[in-house]
């Protein structure tokens, strides 16, 4: 398993001033930032991030949503970091989320959930390098 994922705080949640509250939370969690930077995703980025969902009937609203202001794209390291950020981070419906997590305390729905978290190794990959070129990302 790998020791580095991708996240996202999305619009809903820094426009709420959740921003550092979700940071501790995975700071608090044992996660490490080694990389972050506030970022307004233009239409064709938000796309091609969310290509997979291309055909989905949400997917037209959930590009408005991810271009209504500026997101939060970070790379954090912990061991098996995928699975265990997505633990954290709660179900994508925040009625669905576990107490404790991100989604339940921080998501208004399903489609404004306040958080991104790659699915897999192989998707954190390339949601990684999406954002972030090697010298942006600070690992020792
Ligand atoms: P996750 O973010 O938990 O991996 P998905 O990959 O299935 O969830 O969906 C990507 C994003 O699309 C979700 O985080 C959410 O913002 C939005 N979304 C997913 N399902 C729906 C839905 N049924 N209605 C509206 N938006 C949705
Ligand atoms: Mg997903």
């Amino acid at each position: 398993m790998g020791n580095y994922t991708l996240g996202i705080i999305k619009p809903d949640a820094i426009s709420k001033n959740y921003t550092g509250k979700i940071i501790d939370r995975l700071l608090n969690s044992g996660f490490k930032i080694v990389a972050a930077r506030l970022e307004h995703l233009s239409r064709e980025q938000a796309k091609q991030f969310y290509a997979v969902h291309k055909e989905r009937p949400f997917f037209n609203d959930l590009i408005n949503f991810m271009t209504s202001g500026p997101c939060l794209p970070f790379v954090i390291e912990h061991e098996n970091a995928v699975e265990n950020f997505r633990k954290i981070i709660g179900a994508t419906n925040p009625a669905e989320a576990a107490k404790g997590t991100i989604r339940r305390d921080f998501a208004e729905s399903i489609q404004n959930n306040a958080v991104h978290g790659s699915d897999s190794d192989k998707n954190a990959e390339k949601e990684i390098a999406f954002f972030f070129i090697p010298s942006q990302i600070h690992t020792v």
